[in-house]
């Protein structure tokens, strides 16, 4: 009773509470001390400097309860910012993940949610009781002191001063430094702008990219027949391809097609599906990533030059540029839309069967593009389970004890891709004339792979398995007799590296003879002009930056040696 008694007492005291929330509030600054790669100076003013601007808020309210209340903004970002520290061990929010919320479909965001029970009993027990004793001091109408408030007011002004000291030293120590980037939770409210200005951007989009036009004209003959697939997987990294030297046998159709040319040395410049997509689908990439908001698809380019054109999805509407890029097309659909149950999982082999309809329709020309749900989690979902090559496959709970029975199924996804795309080639081959197929992934996939446990992607640093992904082309015998020199030339360029961001586009225009002012030769794999560039990732903040900047570890550039990627060539 008297330990009761003395407790009791201790936070009755307001002083004692007053430094309680001081401390409550800054617990975020000093965990990301632990987790973000930043200088030693830069630590220091990440604590210091919201410490003291806490300090000077708290001071001026004789009643602590209030100071908290007034606070709160903090408290909630605090708590959002250490659960999903606890999820991806680093990085602040990001920009990505406030969008997650209004423009993907929110699973890719929220699949872990059963996995953050730890780190949602911290944040409870870190903040409920101090927003309870911070009530009750309000309730109570409790005072601080006179003469104890004076006090604070002025330590918290000294403090103040000394955090502006550390920000100085901190930009004098490390050119890099950015107070937009690295102070929180100045830079947590910086991603909340720029997640609200984007969102404005994409709600003007049609306005903005209204008078957009490619002035695309085709260099081919008017009375060729010509097909051309550009097919987008999901999730699929390179490594569990054996086309690349994954020991399991996961590509046996492809290993046998004819006229298809595997790149091994391909990585996505970003691991999220809606900013990957529309850098396949147009000509940005991550370097000028924000002139997204006024171009339109390689669907309108294909338009322009005289093809019909068709989008087909297997994904949800992501109310952002991959919806508007497929609605360029002249038939667009978005099969798991369409589906009469709620929840519905259609196959992905369903959009062949809208693929044989349009050849079937017999146009001249016909440029296809195809949005698979390939590889995403959950695995065993995405495969006729009587078919699974490799068991067992199950559980497949997202958990590391369970990584062997999660790669036999995420195998099974990447044999059931490559059957996709060898019977995909099979009809484009029967369906004759000048035709090619063109396939990247949107990214890769962590699953437990090393040390670091990490799994799924979008995560705020990508690893090497997030974005090392297969490319692949693949020419009719038709079009490579038709066009040697293009047959000859990606053959050539096969060893090159190759950012699939940047050239996707390019060579599907290459491929396609699409001649237009966006077109770049020197990003297109189909020509000899074909130059390699210095690896760059797009940030949270759509900006080119290297590998090591943007934070990736020794183990992905480990990783990337081991099969033999350069990033700097
Ligand atoms: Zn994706």
């Amino acid at each position: 009773m008297r330990l009761f008694e003395k407790i009791r007492k201790w936070f009755g005291n307001q002083e004692h509470l007053f430094y309680l929330f001081l401390v409550v509030l800054t617990v975020p600054n000093v965990a990301l001390c632990f987790t973000e790669p930043m200088s030693w100076m830069a630590k220091v003013c990440n604590v210091l400097l919201p410490f003291s601007v806490y300090y000077v808020v708290m001071s001026r309210v004789r009643n602590c309860g209030w100071g908290f209340w007034m606070l709160f903004p903090v408290v909630f970002l605090g708590a959002f910012q250490l659960v999903l520290l606890y999820l991806f061990g680093r990085s602040i929010i990001a920009v990505d993940m406030f969008l997650n919320l209004v423009t993907t479909n929110s699973s890719e965001a929220f699949e872990l949610l059963d996995n953050l029970v730890p780190a949602l009993v911290f944040v409870t027990v870190l903040y409920v009781p101090a927003l309870v004793f911070a009530t009750f001091s309000i309730a109570y109408k409790r005072r601080l002191g006179v003469k104890f408030v004076h006090a604070a007011r002025r330590r918290a002004w000294i403090a103040l001063a000394v955090g502006v000291c550390s920000l100085l030293a901190a930009y004098g120590g490390d050119r890099r430094y950015e107070l937009k980037a690295d102070l929180y939770p100045a830079n947590v409210c910086y991603n909340i702008y720029l997640a609200f200005q984007r969102t404005a951007c994409t709600r003007n989009y049609p306005l903005t990219s209204a008078g957009f036009t490619y002035r695309a004209e085709s260099s081919r003959q008017a009375d060729g027949k010509e097909v051309y697939v550009m097919v987008i997987g999901e999730t699929s990294r390179a490594c569990n391809w054996s086309l690349y030297g994954y020991p399991r046998q996961t590509t046996p159709g492809l290993s046998r097609c004819e006229g298809l040319v595997a790149f091994p040395y391909v990585l996505s410049e970003s691991n999220t599906t809606h900013k990957s997509v529309p850098m396949l689908l147009s000509p940005v990439s991550a370097g000028d990533y924000d002139s997204l908001y006024y171009r339109k698809s390689i669907v309108t380019a294909f338009k322009e030059a005289g093809f019909h054109t068709a989008f087909f999805s297997n994904q949800r509407y992501n109310h952002s540029f991959i919806d508007f890029f497929g609605m360029e097309a002249d038939v667009c659909r978005f099969i798991k839309e369409e589906s009469p149950v709620s929840g519905g999982n259609p196959s992905d082999a369903e959009l062949l069967k809208l693929v044989a309809d349009v050849l079937k329709d017999g146009n001249e020309k016909q440029f296809i593009v195809l949005h698979l749900y390939g590889s995403h989690f959950n695995y065993r979902e995405r495969y006729p389970l009587g078919q699974a090559v490799y068991l067992p496959d199950t559980p497949a709970d997202a958990e590391a004890k369970y990584k062997n029975s999660l790669v036999n199924a995420y195998d099974n996804t990447i044999w059931f891709t490559d059957r996709f795309l060898s019977e995909l080639a099979g009809m484009l081959k029967m369906h004759g004339g000048d035709a090619a197929m063109l396939y990247t992934s949107d990214h890769g996939e962590d699953i437990f792979d090393d040390g670091r446990l990490l799994f799924l992607h979008a995560s705020p640093v990508p690893s090497y398995y997030q974005i090392h992904v297969p490319f692949l082309v693949w020419l009719s015998e038709d079009y490579r007799r038709n066009h040697p020199a293009i047959w000859q030339a990606v053959q050539d360029n096969r060893l090159k590296n190759v950012s699939s961001s940047a050239s996707f586009f390019h060579t599907m225009l290459g491929v396609g003879g699409i001649g237009t002012p966006y077109r770049n030769d020197s990003l297109s794999v189909a020509g000899n002009l074909f130059r390699e560039r210095r690896r760059v990732y797009l940030n949270d903040h759509n900006e080119a930056r290297t590998l090591d900047d943007v934070g990736m570890q020794e183990e992905d550039f480990e990783m990337l040696q081991r099969h033999g990627i350069g990033c700097w060539p």
